[in-house]
Formats: C-alpha cells, sequence, structure tokens
C-alpha cells in the first residue's frame, strides 16, 4: 500500500523560499524540531491523565542524533504520534494553508521575519537544511499501524507503511550539502543550549562518560567503574516555572550563574507570575552597574513555554528596564516572533506596562522594608529610576515616592523629605524653592562653601541623566527651581531681601565698573556691580543657569544647535560692599586700580578651573611681585 500525493498548495515556489530566506538564521529548524517533539510528549501526558491513553507512558525523553557517513540529522520522541491520516491533515495541509497567501506577500517584503509570524511553517524549517525529510510515526491510538511519510523538498509526498515499532515519532533530516555545519557535535550542542537549555521534558543528545561506584576491592576501599550515561542537555525545571515560596536566594544566585556564568552576582530580583490578562513567568535581576553605562552582553532572554525565542526583547520590556538580566516566559508570544508582530501585538503592550508595575512594586517595597539596604544599593539603582520617570509617566508617578536626592554630605533624601528639610532656609523672597546642586564638587568648591556658609543644602547631580532628571524636577514640583550652586553668587541664586545699602556713591560703582570693563579683555565677559555682603568674595564670575543647561543640551545632542554654536557668556559681579573693591574705588592712580582689578579678577577666574595657560603664568609673576 502506497499513497502519493501533492500537497495541497497552489504555487510550486514555497521551498525555495523557505530553503533561502524563511529565517535569516538556519540553526532555528532545530527548535522547531525539538519543540514539536516536545509538544508531543506534552500532549500524551496529557491524554494519560485524562484518562484516554491507557498504556504505559514509558520512557519521555525528546533525542538528538546524527550520523555523519549518512547525513541524516534525528529528532526522535515517544510522544503521542500520528496515523497517516493524521500526517495529511497536519503536515500536508495544515501547515501550509496560509502558503499561498505567504508567497504572495513574500514577493514585495523586505525581510521575511516580518511575516513569518503569520504562518505555521515550524515543521517545514527542516527544508531549510535538507534535501530530503522523513517521518517515521507509531500512533497511540489503539490499532494504529506505523506510517512513513517523505518529501523531497517539492510539493510533491509519499506515504507508505511505516516502520516504527514504539508509540512515537522520529523526523529524520537528509542534510543538504550546504548544511553539513548541522552535523557536528559542538554546532549542534551549542544549538540545543542557547534554545532548548529549558526545555520541560529531558532532551538528549549523544551519551558522555560518568564514574560510578563499583563495590569495595580487596583492601575494602570503593572501586569506581566508568559508564555512558545519556547526555541530557537541558534543566527541565528552570527557577521561573516554581513558585517563589519554593525557592531560596540561592536559589535565584545559583540560576543567574547558570544564565551568565561570568558575572557578578546581581543585586536583587523579581519573580514575575501572572495568569491574567495573559500568561507570563519570569525572573528579572538587577544587575550591579559599573560607573559607565555599560555596553552590556548579557540580555533578557524571551522563552515561550521553556523554549528560548530571543534576546531581542526590546519592545516587550520597557526601555528603561532594558539594562536588567533574566528570563521572561510567555505562552502568548509565538514561536516564529518578529519585530512588527510585537509591536502590534496587544498582549505585548500589557506584558510591558506589567513589568513596569511589577518593578515599581519591588523597588517601593525594598524602600519601605529596609531603606539603609536601598539606600547603598542607590548608586546602581538610580540610574534605573531616574530614566524610567523620565520616560515613563506611570512609572514617574510611582517612583516620586522612592527616588533619591543626595547631597555633598552624602545623605539621602526623598522629594517629600528633601523639601521640608530645605523650605525653611532655601525659599527666595518670591515664595520659590530654590534647590542647589553641583556637578563637580572639586571645581565647584569655592560655590559650595560659600552656599554652606549660609546653611544652604548642595545635592549631588552628576549622574549621566541628571541634567534631564533636574528638568522635570522642576517640571513636576510645585514652585521650585533648581539652579546649579556655581550659576550666580549665593546671594544671588537664592534671592531673599531687598539688596544690602551699598559702601559705594553711584559714581563710585559705575567708576569701578568702568576699571573692570578696560580691564576684562577675555571675550563673553559682562560686568556688573552689586552690593552684596562684605563676606562674599570680591569678585565672582558665574555662567547663568539656564545658558548653561542649553549648552549642555545641545553638547549632548539635544539637538539645540543654535544654544551650542553661542560662546560661553559669563557674568562678572563686583561685590562694591567688599573692602578690596572698596580700594580700587579709592586708589591714588589708574595703574593701580586696574591692577587690582586684574587681580581680583583672575582670582575669581581661579576659583573656577578658568584661569589656564599664559594667564596663569602671568598671574603667578604679578602676584610674586606684589608679594
Ligand atoms: P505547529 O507546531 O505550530 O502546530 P508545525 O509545522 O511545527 O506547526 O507542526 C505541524 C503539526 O504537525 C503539529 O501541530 C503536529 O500536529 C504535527 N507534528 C509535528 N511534529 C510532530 C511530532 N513530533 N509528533 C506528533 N505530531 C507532530
Ligand atoms: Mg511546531
Amino acid at each position: 500500500m502506497q499513497e502519493k500525493g501533492t500537497i495541497s498548495i497552489h504555487t510550486e515556489n514555497i521551498f525555495p523560499i523557505i530553503k533561502k530566506f524563511l529565517y535569516s538564521d538556519h540553526e532555528i529548524f532545530l527548535r522547531e524540531l525539538v519543540s514539536n517533539a516536545i509538544d508531543a510528549t506534552q500532549k500524551i501526558k496529557r491524554l494519560s491523565s485524562l484518562g484516554q491513553y491507557k498504556g504505559e507512558l514509558g520512557n519521555l525523553q525528546v533525542e538528538v542524533a546524527f550520523d555523519k557517513d549518512k547525513k541524516t540529522l534525528t529528532v526522535s520522541d515517544s510522544g503521542l504520534g500520528m496515523t497517516a491520516d493524521e500526517i495529511k491533515k497536519y503536515i500536508n495541509q495544515i501547515a501550509f494553508s496560509g502558503a499561498t497567501e505567504f508567497v504572495e506577500k513574500f514577493k514585495d517584503a523586505k525581510d521575511a521575519n516580518e511575516l513569518i509570524g503569520k504562518f505555521g511553517l515550524g515543521f517545514y524549517s527542516a527544508f531549510m537544511v535538507a534535501d530530503k525529510v522523513e517521518i517515521q510515526t507509531l500512533s497511540y491510538q489503539e490499532g494504529a499501524t506505523p506510517a512513513r511519510w517523505i518529501c523531497e523538498g517539492s510539493t510533491d509526498f509519499e506515504i507508505t507503511p511505516g516502520n516504527r515499532t514504539t508509540r512515537g515519532t522520529d523526523i529524520i533530516l537528509h542534510i543538504n550539502n550546504d548544511s553539513e555545519e548541522f552535523l557536528d557535535q559542538h554546532k549542534l550542542e551549542e544549538i540545543l543550549k542557547k534554545h532548548c537549555a529549558f526545555l520541560p521534558v529531558p532532551v538528549k543528545f549523544g551519551t558522555r562518560s560518568q564514574s560510578v561506584e563499583d563495590g569495595q576491592d580487596d583492601k575494602g576501599e570503593t572501586k569506581y567503574k566508568t559508564i555512558e550515561v545519556d547526555n541530557i542537555i537541558n534543566n527541565t525545571t528552570p527557577i521561573w516555572t516554581k513558585s517563589p515560596s519554593e525557592l531560596t536566594d540561592k536559589d535565584y544566585l545559583d540560576f543567574y550563574k547558570e544564565l551568565y556564568p561570568f558575572s557578578d552576582d546581581p543585586l536583587f530580583w523579581i519573580h514575575l507570575n501572572v495568569d491574567y490578562p495573559f500568561n507570563l513567568t519570569g525572573v528579572l535581576y538587577f544587575p550591579k552597574i559599573k560607573k559607565e553605562v555599560e555596553l552590556r552582553p548579557n540580555k533578557i532572554k524571551l522563552f515561550s513555554r521553556q523554549v528560548f525565542i530571543t534576546d531581542e526583547v526590546k519592545d516587550i520590556v520597557p526601555e528603561f528596564l532594558m539594562l536588567l538580566h533574566g528570563v521572561i516566559d510567555s505562552p502568548d508570544i509565538p514561536l516564529n516572533v518578529s519585530r512588527s508582530f510585537l509591536q502590534a501585538d496587544s498582549h505585548v503592550k500589557k506584558i510591558n506596562s506589567h513589568i513596569t508595575k511589577k518593578v515599581a512594586d519591588k523597588l517601593a517595597d525594598l524602600f519601605k522594608k529596609d531603606r539603609k539596604a536601598y539606600e547603598e544599593k542607590w548608586s546602581d539603582i538610580g540610574l534605573f529610576v531616574k530614566y524610567g520617570m523620565l520616560t515613563d509617566e506611570k512609572f514617574y508617578e510611582r517612583a516620586k515616592d522612592f527616588v533619591l536626592l543626595t547631597n555633598t554630605k552624602n545623605e539621602f533624601y526623598t522629594l517629600t523629605e528633601y523639601q521640608e528639610k530645605v523650605s525653611p532656609l532655601q525659599t527666595d523672597k518670591d515664595g520659590n524653592r530654590i534647590y542647589l546642586y553641583t556637578t563637580d564638587p572639586g571645581k565647584q568648591d569655592a560655590f559650595i562653601q560659600s552656599a554652606e556658609a549660609r546653611d544652604y543644602d548642595v545635592l549631588m547631580m552628576n549622574s549621566p541623566l541628571d541634567n534631564h532628571f533636574i528638568s522635570q524636577l522642576e517640571q513636576k514640583l510645585e514652585k521650585t527651581q533648581v539652579k546649579r550652586v556655581d550659576s550666580g553668587t549665593a546671594d544671588s541664586l537664592i534671592n531673599k531681601e531687598e539688596p544690602l545699602p551699598s559702601v559705594l556713591s553711584e559714581e563710585e560703582s559705575s567708576a569701578v565698573k568702568a576699571v573692570f570693563e578696560k580691564t576684562i579683555t577675555k571675550p563673553g565677559m559682562s560686568v556688573a556691580v552689586e552690593s552684596l555682603s562684605p563676606a562674599e568674595l570680591p569678585v565672582t564670575v558665574t555662567m547663568d543657569e539656564f545658558m548653561r543647561r542649553m549648552k549642555d543640551m545641545a553638547a549632548m545632542g539635544g539637538g539645540m544647535g543654535f544654544y551650542g554654536s553661542l560662546p560661553d557668556n559669563y557674568k562678572v559681579t563686583v561685590n562694591s560692599n567688599h573692602p578690596l573693591v572698596g580700594k580700587i574705588a579709592q586708589a591714588g592712580n589708574d595703574e593701580e586700580k586696574t591692577n587690582l582689578a586684574k587681580q581680583a579678577f583672575d582670582l575669581a577666574l581661579l576659583s573656577q578651573g578658568l584661569l589656564t595657560g599664559a594667564e596663569l603664568t602671568d598671574f603667578v609673576k604679578r602676584s610674586v611681585a606684589m608679594l
């Protein structure tokens, strides 16, 4: 009895397409075949538990084997098997039901991966690497006879009686000449490790030697012998399939090492477990982030029922959490996942916002339960939190309660705590709270000291995102301005009352101003004489907060080319109440005035790190001469 037929498809073009273009990655054929074998195994288990299959389940492992001489690769299972009719139904017809449409669309598609998600061509991916594919199968059904299907990469197939004597299926691939790399032990092992490492049914690939106890010798010492055991390549119960209550911290850390063998321990983790409105399990780890935002080789791995799909999780995981590591498993994501599918899929959007929510919950929880530990981890998690707040409005709403501000004294405050702390002293005459910050405590030390002398607090804002974070704070917090500590004199930063009366008369002030204007030859400097406290420096050089921020943004590629191209503009504030300035006003001749002004100006530049090169040398010489 032999049956020949034609696979029901209206075009002959499908095979060349499968071979060349279907997946850019040919190796996924193995994932498809092994996962079909796993499916068949799971199905027989279910039938058995439902009482619809009464026979023995036996050893339910899937086996992958190859024969270099015969150029075959075989995937075997002891799953439910197929009858000849089922082969016709599932392999010949169903698999190709969408194929005509597929071929039509493929003509215009730029990327075959854009289409693949829509068509169940899993089994046929075997033709990417094989000229001829053979199925030997025996169905679990009572009275079933073994069946064999063979197809040589055209739309013609043949079904004959088969030779399989036990329940299950062998898929035998006759590997084509271009694909002989898939007849290599290491290559196959590598693919299996990548895609099949956590499959729910044991997958055997060859054998390996193992030393076992073998009684005792004459002296009563234990003897050992070497035996061959099945080489099972997978861990069938990875931790994300278990309940968090069964797991210890060590289990999580061990699993992290299993995923990323060469990494430092993670800071903490989140176990995801959702069954409504979609199915999702997984474990996400917060890695230790080294100072610089590093290119990270470890990525989140996406699984579907324990089959590895991809580590390009761009659309599933919110962008700000892309630095996390770990696994996500969702049966709602098809194996043949494509980027365009992910973007359009409503499950994916829900998964995305669920993950955001879970991460926020976890952080809120850590903060509440152990504030000290949370503060210790802040330098690592601060970046996630700020990035999340900047890019995700919902996350901002959650995170505003656990984002921390740190000051120059290394103290941590929540937004509310900080507002309470600084409000009494740092509110200006218009009722605005002024937050001061430094990006570089070394360079801005003179200004920090001057602020701290007034008991003002200075925040540390020296992480890569702080520029944006500061703008966000100003937008979100009511009546709050954030100023860099060197963007004005301490009195002008937090303008509390009418200026002090000036010691100098109006004429004297304008004379002093003229002296400074004449003395200062650097471009972009504008002079103002103000009556500050005598305790302030005689001359202060500052860059306006707004101007500096625009320039910073432009430098970071913020698209503000106009500001970026502006020269640096500084304000030179001359303190009319400082004794030195009084001395300049009173000085006997112009040369003395100019010398004093120049010296006071250079001192101001020096404290800002703006005095360099020849100007610095001049200054040193002049100072020595004066002494
Ligand atoms: P999918 O797995 O998405 O259904 P495939 O093209 O991979 O699509 O497989 C088509 C069908 O062929 C499967 O649904 C199943 O009915 C049948 N099949 C494939 N491999 C096996 C197997 N090893 N044992 C039993 N049935 C199989
Ligand atoms: Mg399949």
